[in-house]
């Protein structure tokens, strides 16, 4: 069996990694030295590096653990992702059996229109699509685009454990609050998220039933959110994707 660890590496990025007591595969190591610092201190080996889309501090470690290890990177088409030898797509399957990890590859465009996810194992890798109580920014894709992947992932199992690329969470719960402060799952989080980072601990992975009973872009079907979209938009939402896009609008003028 594997353990799952987050490296910290940046501010605020996490390097997710897959590792028993020899090898180890490393999600979006955009940090190279904080990587190579874990691998060394616990022996492992680097076998793969699974990148989700192109952004410098998901990908920038890419040549310098590529010269220093025997390893493959697996990442989605896009030539401006560096090093990438195994193009993966949506209902790709990747076997690891140095591991015993099998992961499956979702589509997840929105915050970038190459983004992916790796779900295996009650495990999803899902980059900047979702984050703690939140979801990424809409650099490339369109709200309707962002709802369909958010929509796939919430097809996934509740006990799926959400490994996201950033510590995001209080940022987001402080947001999610403007509009569900009695939500009593979400106040809860707040306390033992707080309590987390007071110790320096990550609030990360949460599990998918607590960001679909907290995070308020995976709540976009609930007729609760309507109001907060309509207070945006000036009119009625046409679909659920608008009520999203209000919502995610709403967090850009949040964080001002
Ligand atoms: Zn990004």
């Amino acid at each position: 069996m594997f353990k799952v660890t987050p490296v910290p590496a940046f501010e605020d990025n996490y390097i997710w990694v897959v590792h028993n007591d020899r090898m180890a595969i490393a999600v979006d190591p955009g940090d190279a030295d904080a990587l190579i610092g874990f691998l060394d201190s616990h022996q492992l080996d680097l076998l793969a590096v699974l990148i989700t889309h192109h952004h410098r501090d998901h990908t920038g470690g890419n040549t310098q653990l590529r010269q220093r290890y025997d390893c493959t990177l697996y990442g989605p088409d896009n030539p401006r992702i560096p090093g990438i030898e195994r193009i993966v797509r949506e209902g790709d399957a990747l076997h690891f059996p140095e591991l015993g990890l099998d992961l499956e590859v979702i589509a997840t465009p929105g915050h970038t229109l190459d983004h992916i996810s790796y779900a295996g194992h009650g495990y999803l890798f899902c980059g900047d699509t979702v984050f703690g109580c939140g979801c990424g920014k809409l650099f490339e894709g369109t709200p309707a685009m962002m709802a369909a992947s958010l929509d796939k992932i919430l097809s996934l199992p509740d006990a799926t454990r959400v490994c996201c690329a950033h510590e995001y969470t209080l940022d987001n719960i402080a947001f999610a609050k403007t509009f569900d402060g009695d939500n009593p799952e979400l106040l809860a989080r707040e306390s033992s998220d707080r309590s987390l980072r007071q110790q320096h601990r990550p609030t990360l992975p949460s599990t998918l039933a607590l960001e679909k009973a907290t995070n308020p872009f995976l709540r976009f079907h609930l007729a609760s959110m309507r109001p907060h979209a309509v207070r945006y938009l000036r009119r009625e939402p046409v679909d659920d994707a608008e009520i999203f896009g209000a919502i995610r609008a709403l967090k850009d003028r949040f964080d001002g």
